[in-house]
């Protein structure tokens, strides 16, 4: 047998696309050959989210040491004042052993990440319609009116730049959605 190579696949897609439960709905189906990556965020946790499972959380001071000592694969602040990046040695060890390693980022780390890896999985996810995108990001009414809107500045901006993406999945229903990511990352090569 040859050796196994892994795979750098990198998930984009707007606010309110449901990317994040794709990636987790992918992950409980193929926990052996999947690994997803956590990343270093300077935003605070939400209710519920633990240290080392969604995200990193760390201060802006940490998150600026990260960056000087070459710890971070890509950073991008994705919100005004809001740093995100992938720690680059956990990506590298999976690759290694062989694994599918996920990204979970945005489109300006998608792009720092495809100058190192072109050969890079890109997938993005949107629902079928920019109006079904507002919509999901106002049902969810966990924010307050302005940051509301900053939100749907940034989902806009992200909404723009799919074509940058060799696949696209719309996430009408989560099974057929999450099927067709299967299918991609089987048939691709990389
Ligand atoms: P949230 O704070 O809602 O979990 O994530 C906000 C945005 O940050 C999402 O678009 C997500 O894709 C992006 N993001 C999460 N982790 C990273 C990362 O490590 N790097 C980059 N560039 N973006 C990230």
């Amino acid at each position: 047998m040859g050796e196994r190579k892994g795979k750098l696949v990198i998930v984009s897609g707007p606010s309110g696309s449901g990317k994040t439960t794709l990636v987790a709905r992918l992950k409980q189906l193929e926990p052996q050959r999947l690994w997803v990556s956590v990343s270093a965020t300077t935003r605070p946790p939400r209710p519920g989210e633990k240290n080392g499972q969604s995200y990193w959380f760390v201060s802006p001071q940490e998150f600026q040491q990260m960056i000087r000592q070459g710890e971070l694969l890509e950073w991008a602040e994705v919100y005004p004042g809001i740093f995100y990046g992938t720690p680059r040695r956990p990506v590298e060890e999976h690759l290694a052993q062989g694994k599918w390693v996920l990204l979970e980022i945005d489109v300006q780390g998608a792009q720092q990440v495809l100058k190192r890896f072109p050969q890079a999985v890109t997938i993005f996810v949107r629902p079928r319609t920019w109006e079904q995108l507002q919509q999901r990001l106002r049902r969810r009414g966990t924010e307050d009116p302005q940051a509301l809107q900053k939100r749907l500045q940034v989902a806009q901006r992200e909404w723009n730049q799919a074509h940058l993406y060799k696949h696209q999945v719309i996430n009408d229903k989560i099974e057929d959605a999450v099927q067709e990511m299967l299918r991609i990352l089987n048939s691709s090569e990389a």
